[in-house]
């Protein structure tokens, strides 16, 4: 079979930008491919016009392509590597696109540096507390590699539904969602390398039939990997939250993830410090953790700070029996996801009237 474009994007899929180490295709950086008789153009779109690895990249193309024209059966192709530049990060340029969701007003990302500090839970409670303040909320399980939603929402006995080729997203405690956790077998997608992920965020964020939602949360994978990138290059954010704990070692991974965030072009809405005190059962606080850290490093890297919520026996339970509405009870926690409902629905507004994500903005390095 003759060189074709698909054996072109390919052996593009192969070259790795070396500052971004990644590959090109999933970068989004491959503008165009343009075969004629003996002869190949691309298109590539940089970062900056200044990038250093021009050469590097131009080599590596080369070298790419070349090879795929060997194993085609073809003689050596003149190759031309056309570079423009863009200034403007991934979800910046999105911004300019449109959405593949119309019929949602605001997607925000909930990340955290690392597992375990109750990403998730956040996640499921801004969505039900949205939901209860009288909005219409979804929560997209973004964490492909480790779903928590069906445990969270109490999803393990209701079935998937299709309908034609969208899926339609399970309607539980007054929310929307969907997970990949209900789609594939759990142990499954733990071996997903970058481009499944890739794939399979795509599909359950355009494939899902949402409908009219006022906010969707997204629950990432805890660090930072492929999938804020994909995220980030298909769907115009409001923002995001981050979520941390109180010690020192916490928030370092925390400052990774807002760094991250900016990279993508994504605004940071805020960051929200979890198991900040412990509750006991007689309404007692303690300090295990030294609380106020996260509010410190929300000063410090002028990020809006939107609450604390203590370590409360309470809610693991209501997560592992996927009953999340049993948190609106009264009582400390209620108040602490309430106060963090407000603050997060407040600086959505504020980003919104600003037009922050509303007019792309070019920011050069
Ligand atoms: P992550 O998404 O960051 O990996 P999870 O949301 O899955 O973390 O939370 C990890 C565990 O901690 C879960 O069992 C969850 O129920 C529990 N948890 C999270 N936040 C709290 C909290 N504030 N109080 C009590 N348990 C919590």
């Amino acid at each position: 079979m003759p060189l074709n474009e698909q054996l072109v994007r390919d052996a593009l899929s192969t070259v790795e930008d070396p500052d971004l180490r990644k590959d090109l295709v999933t970068l989004g950086m491959v503008q165009g491919i343009d075969l004629g008789p003996g002869r190949v153009t691309v298109r590539i779109e940089l970062t900056t016009p200044a990038c250093p690895m021009k050469d590097r990249i131009r080599t590596d193309i080369e070298g790419a392509i070349r090879a795929a024209a060997q194993s085609a059966g073809d003689g050596p192709p003149e190759i031309t590597v056309d570079f423009s530049a863009d200034v403007r990060r991934p979800n910046e340029k999105v911004r300019d696109r449109g959405t593949p969701l119309p019929q949602v007003r605001h997607v925000i990302a909930v990340g955290a540096g690392k597992g375990g500090v109750g990403k998730s839970t956040i996640a499921v409670n801004l969505a039900v507390g949205l939901a209860r303040a009288g909005a219409r909320a979804g929560v997209l399980d973004g964490d492909i590699f480790g779903p928590s939603l069906p445990t969270m929402l109490g999803l393990d006995t209701i079935p998937g539904q299709v309908e034609g080729n969208m899926l339609l997203p399970f309607e539980v405690h007054g929310i929307r969602a969907m997970t990949i956790g209900k789609l594939v077998e759990p142990d499954k997608a733990l071996i997903w390398r970058g481009p499944m992920a890739h794939s399979a965020f795509r599909q359950l964020a355009t494939q899902t039939e949402w409908g009219e939602l006022d906010y969707l949360i997204i629950d990432l994978p805890p660090g930072t990997g492929d999938v804020p990138l994909t995220m980030a290059q298909l769907l115009p954010l409001s923002g995001a939250v981050v979520v941390c704990t109180p010690q020192r070692v916490a928030l370092d991974d925390a400052r990774r993830a807002i760094r991250m965030f900016q990279q993508l072009g994504i605004d940071l809405l805020g960051i929200v410090e979890n198991m900040s005190s412990y509750v006991d059962d007689s309404g007692r606080e303690h300090d295990l953790f030294g609380r106020g850290g996260a509010e410190l490093l929300a000063q410090e890297m002028h990020v809006p700070f939107l609450g604390a919520v203590p370590l409360v026996p309470a809610l693991r339970i209501n997560s592992d029996l996927g009953t999340p509405l049993k948190n609106w009870t009264g009582g400390p926690l209620t108040e602490a996801l309430d106060g963090m409902v407000r603050q997060l629905a407040a600086q959505v507004s504020i980003a919104s009237m600003q037009g922050r994500f509303v007019q792309p903005t070019l920011s050069v390095h």
